[in-house]
């Protein structure tokens, strides 16, 4: 059963996101200026809200769980499902995301758009969590969730490494994490064209052989500045927080949000593959704490978690998880309106 997993790694995933949220498309200086405590949440009032990496995470395990993972249910459902919640009017999405989630709603076959954003990521740990162990079907999973919206190979490739990661996290738990194992998986898993993305994972074994913080890694990457949501940026980076505290969920989630950037997406991407490995209980219990979400909160995600692992146990497919869609929509307007006021917030000095 991989209940453990799965609720560790979405319940991972939302927490990270919540985390990250504030200092989204931040500096790591301006970030520090206005957010200085770590530990804390910044969203609303010391709480924290999750954006659209833990939606998609949680639209992928629905997925999942009413196709049981076969391929044409699960494109069919999970298109849908992308659908409406653009419907819902999502802020702070991406412009493929959002323009391929057009292209479906007018019926659209190949409804992604030329680009290697790292939106697909945010639907990769838990594939990977689940499929892991069947690795042609977690390539063919792959493919499917990340044309729905990008079709750069890139993007493809990138979010295979993230799932990847998330299983050898998951399926670890019990036996120390060797650094060379992993690198050696990671890059087994990717295409010989994928030349680019294989040395950056190489590059991030040798940086963590040399106690190279995160924050130092990025920067020899040319991202002292904040990680981009290009794939190629987002993917090196998040690796490295997590091979440099596999078993640590507070110490990784930290090292990825101090380089600043992308903060909410790559904060979600660590903490789903970390949480995947020390399950909820290893996620610090004041920040599980800290979550002001509604309908879509943890005990929502350990429901979704239960019935994923009993339908994947069972190979029958099973009933979606309700949710309230007058609930969902009171917390979307809440949700925008603190956006906002973050946006507004930050035309504020200190700069
Ligand atoms: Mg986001």
């Amino acid at each position: 059963m991989l209940e453990r997993e799965i609720v560790g790694c979405l319940q991972g995933m939302a927490v990270g996101d919540a985390l990250g949220l504030p200092r989204e498309g931040l500096s790591p200086r301006r970030a520090a200026l206005l957010f200085p405590n770590a530990n804390r949440f910044y969203f609303l009032f010391g709480r924290g809200m999750f954006s659209d990496d833990t939606e998609h995470a949680c639209m992928t395990a629905q997925s999942l769980l009413v196709s049981d993972g076969d391929p044409a249910r699960f494109r069919h459902t999970l298109g849908w499902r992308l659908r409406w919640w653009l419907l819902g009017m999502p802020l702070s999405i991406g412009r493929a995301t959002s323009k391929s989630i057009v292209k479906l709603w007018f019926g659209a076959s190949l409804s992604g758009v030329w680009s290697a954003g790292n939106g697909p990521a945010m639907r990769a740990p838990i594939l990977g969590v689940c499929f892991g162990n069947q690795p042609d079907r977690l390539r063919e999973l792959i493919r499917i969730s990340t044309q729905l919206t990008h079709l750069d190979p890139k993007a493809q490739w990138g979010a295979l490494v993230i799932a990847r990661a998330a299983y050898l996290a998951a399926q670890s738990s019990d036996r120390v994490l060797k650094l060379a194992e992993a690198v050696r998986d990671l890059i087994s898993v990717l295409p010989a064209e994928a030349v680019e993305l294989f040395s950056l994972i190489e590059h991030v074994g040798l940086s963590i052989e040399a106690s190279q913080t995160t924050e130092a890694f990025a920067a020899e990457l040319g991202l002292s500045r904040g990680i981009s949501g290009y794939m190629l940026h987002t993917v090196p980076v998040v690796l490295h927080a997590w091979l440099s505290f596999p078993d640590d969920y507070r110490a990784a989630v930290q090292a990825v949000i101090r380089c600043g950037g992308d903060a909410d997406s790559t904060a979600a991407l660590v903490g789903g593959i970390v949480g995947a490995r020390v399950g909820k209980e290893g996620i610090p219990q004041e920040w599980r704490r800290g979550l002001c979400e509604w309908p879509r909160d943890l005990r929502w995600m350990e429901r979704l978690g239960h019935r994923l692992a009993e339908a994947l146990a069972s190979n029958q497919p099973r009933k979606s998880v309700p949710l309230s869609i007058f609930g969902l929509i009171a917390r979307n307007l809440l949700f925008n309106m603190v956006v906002v006021a973050h946006v507004l917030r930050r035309l504020l000095p200190p700069y």
